[in-house]
């Protein structure tokens, strides 16, 4: 039933209320996580509808990912219970632009049937482009481009606007002519890449005036979600909409810009106010997610970013007996997922639903052994944002070599990685060697070392099969002689798998390649391939995806906007968390963004932040000592337990847990990695009134008064 206009206003505090209502004019809603910024976008939507301001389909609204659209979709049908299947013009950026495009194709030289490119199509066409070039492909190769490509589509360049020197640093000089064929030939082949739908319709407001302003004037009122992470690109399509009617609406958080290594420009959401003239800002503080502990933790550590507008958060969601959020020294991965698996089987016990808890990792491959602790612990979980480990590509490509290498009869692995990477073995000759083991009923492998010996092949091909089985030949020869680790990171390298990745220019390639680490790292847990190839059957086997109760595994990066009771946050090792890679390529800013990664972690959890680190990962069998990472210390002591191990996987030392029990765990006894930063809090702790000097956190205060504010810097420094 439809409730009363004003019922979904219930609720809401002053500013939200504010927010919500201000509908006419430029509106930045910038505030820290968990202040209900998504709801006031989903409530101003229903109120906006609500009110009869605007129609269902006059509603431009944008989320960061499909998953959000849905459930925005879900909840403003539930505040104005009404249809709102209308509300066509809700989605992300890209499906909104595929929706106008469609529309308009002609005017940018397609047509409407025009179809998307996968990331394989482009690699393909991109390379067809560069040997047209008479360019050598592996020296510029087509991945290197087409990561290039993408920098330059994120910024809204097109051909003509790159800067010169960015134009010469690919091919001597042929950046700008390589850009301008591939355009033609999708054009030609009516086909357009990711980047291009959002420039295309760009491209199209700008040389039509007209269609321009036909849609400024459908969109009445246009919303924007997570605003800190739009790029160049999204930010003049949004612009160009808003010239004609100046009802904008971003919400944001400058503290949770985490796609800068895709394009996203924070500075976006900086300099909204100059942009969009006339802008309202309002700031949300009032926290309504997360426990007292949770959020000074978070606050406490996002202060020693520099790069920030500031903001002041409260929360009075306080109680004695709530959690402090933990932080516990593990031994390695393994006995990681064996401390979350546990932990999560106790809250199960005591009757708190899997859907509300998570594990958050900073890159993919650790998922692996959370993946195969729970499947051995019978729990039920979900991979959010993409395939579980041992369905991503890249791990199935290489279990298809291994697959090949102890089974040679395995048709559909031998299938998988005949041309993979490309080997100039093309569709005529898989025929062939299809015709020939259908007609012989052997399998693949065989019929193609029959087919070698004849004269139906021609050479190049010939020559390229060959070289395959002869390889699959000798790894099976070595299977018998040497450790099967060895032999399968010898299989990806010598097939020419891992420098294919190498070459990959584009965002995912690093953690492609950090995947097939871990996948020779775990293997290293069973006696023989035979043995570990089975292992993963049984994982495959069993299909928890559709369970209703599950455990969220995800990246940190796929977990924004989203909240769970408790949350697990594994792996706060250096060079793991920071990141290595972003700390090697971006320096402080990298460090910034890391630091931001972490806020967002900690901020997803209600009741319970968990954060763990190992002493030790185990690298092709050795083991490596390594440090805790620096966010822990800069989290505040008040608001921070070390945790106990639990008493079933413990049976190291005994009691005396203090700081030191970290430095307990190291087999060499090196010391090499003992906290200061922790001994420091302690002593702090115990020192009166605990403050970080200037930082305007004032954890004392805190403990004293109430409803709790925790200030973070108050004034803008950047
Ligand atoms: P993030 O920055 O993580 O995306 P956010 O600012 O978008 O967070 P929301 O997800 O909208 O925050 O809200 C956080 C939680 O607080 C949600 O569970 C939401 O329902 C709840 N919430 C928001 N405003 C209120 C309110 N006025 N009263 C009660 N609960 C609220
Ligand atoms: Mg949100």
């Amino acid at each position: 039933a439809r409730g009363a206009p004003s019922d979904y206003l219930a609720g809401l505090n002053p500013e939200q209320r504010q927010a919500v209502e201000t509908t006419e004019g430029p509106l930045l809603v910038l505030a820290g996580a968990g202040t209900g910024k998504t709801r006031v976008l989903t409530t101003r939507i229903a109120h906006i509808l609500a009110t009869g301001r605007a129609r269902p389909f006059e509603i431009l609204a944008v989320t960061f990912t499909n998953k959000a659209a849905r459930e925005m979709k879900e909840r403003i049908a539930g505040f104005v219970g009404g249809n709102v299947e209308g509300m066509a013009w809700l989605g992300t950026f890209h499906s909104i632009c595929v929706k106008i495009l469609r529309k308009h194709a002609e005017l940018v030289g397609l047509k409407s049937s025009f179809s998307i490119l996968d990331t394989d199509d482009q690699i393909r066409l991109i390379k067809q482009i560069i040997q047209a070039e008479g360019l050598d492909d592996k020296r510029w190769t087509a991945r290197a481009f087409a990561g290039i490509l993408d920098g330059w589509k994120n910024r809204a360049l097109g051909p003509e606007d790159i800067a010169e020197g960015e134009a010469r640093a690919f091919a001597n000089g042929k950046g700008r002519k390589l850009y301008r064929e591939y355009q033609e030939r999708l054009s030609i082949l009516n086909a357009a890449d990711f980047g291009d739908l959002l420039l295309h319709v760009i491209t199209l407001f700008k040389k039509h005036p007209d269609v321009l302003k036909d849609y400024q004037r459908r969109f009445r009122y246009m919303l924007v979600d997570e605003y800190q992470d739009t790029n160049v690109a999204q930010y003049l399509w949004l612009r160009l909409l808003a010239q004609g009617n100046p009802n904008v609406c971003c919400v944001g958080d400058d503290d949770q810009s985490i796609y800068g290594w895709r394009g996203a420009e924070v500075d976006n959401i900086l300099r909204f106010e100059h942009d969009f003239k006339g802008a309202t800002v309002i700031r949300l503080e009032r926290n309504y997610r997360s426990t007292s502990h949770i959020l000074a933790a978070a606050s406490h550590l996002i202060s020693f970013n520099e790069g920030r507008l500031g903001k002041t958060l409260f929360t009075d969601f306080s109680e004695p007996d709530h959690d402090l959020v933990s932080v516990a020294s593990v031994w390695d991965s393994e006995e990681e997922a064996r401390t979350i698996g546990e932990e999560i089987e106790a809250l199960q016990t005591k009757g708190h639903s899997l859907n509300e808890m998570a594990v958050l990792v900073r890159a993919s491959f650790q998922m692996r052994s959370f993946e195969d602790r729970f499947v051995t612990l019978g729990l039920n979980y979900r991979v959010i944002g993409g395939p579980r480990f041992y369905e991503r590509l890249e791990i199935r490509d290489a279990m298809a070599y291994f697959r090949c290498v102890v089974q040679p009869s395995d048709d559909l692995a031998f299938e998988r990685i005949v041309n993979t990477p490309k080997r100039g073995l093309g569709e005529a000759t898989i025929k062939l060697v299809h015709g020939v083991a259908r007609a012989e009923r052997i399998p693949l492998m065989q019929a193609a070392s029959q087919l070698i010996d004849t004269e139906e092949l021609k050479p190049k091909p010939r020559n390229a099969l060959k070289n395959v089985l002869d390889n699959f030949d000798r790894w099976r020869r070595q299977l018998e002689q040497m450790k099967h680790t060895e032999l399968a990171e010898i299989i990806l390298d010598e097939s020419g798998y891992t420098e294919m990745w190498r070459q990959d220019r584009s965002a995912e390639a690093p953690g492609r390649l950090d995947n097939l680490k871990e996948l020779i790292r775990s293997m290293d847990e069973f006696e023989s391939m035979t043995g570990f190839l089975e292992h993963i059957s049984l994982v495959m086997d069993r299909d928890s995806a559709d369970a209703t109760d599950a455990v969220s595994i995800m990246t940190l990066h796929s977990a924004k906007g989203l909240e769970f009771d408790t949350v697990f946050l594994p792996g706060w090792e250096e060079g793991l968390f920071p990141h290595q890679r972003s700390l090697d390529e971006s320096g402080r800013a990298g460090l910034e963004e890391e630091r931001r990664l972490a806020y967002v972690g900690i901020t997803r959890a209600k009741k319970r932040a968990k954060i763990y680190f190992a002493s030790n990962r185990r690298i092709h069998g050795q083991w490596q000592s390594s440090l805790p990472s620096r966010f822990l210390d800069e989290l505040p002591v008040d608001h921070v337990e070390i945790a106990e191990p639990s008493t079933s996987y413990g049976g190291y030392g005994g009691g005396g847990y203090g700081p030191s029990r970290f430095d307990s765990h190291d087999p060499f006894d090196t010391g090499s990695y003992s906290t200061p930063g922790w001994k420091r809090a302690q002593r702090a702790r115990s020192s009166e009134g605990f403050s970080e000097g200037g930082r305007g956190y004032q954890s004392a205060r805190m403990k004293r008064q109430g409803p709790l504010t925790i200030e973070g810097e108050l004034v803008a420094k950047s």
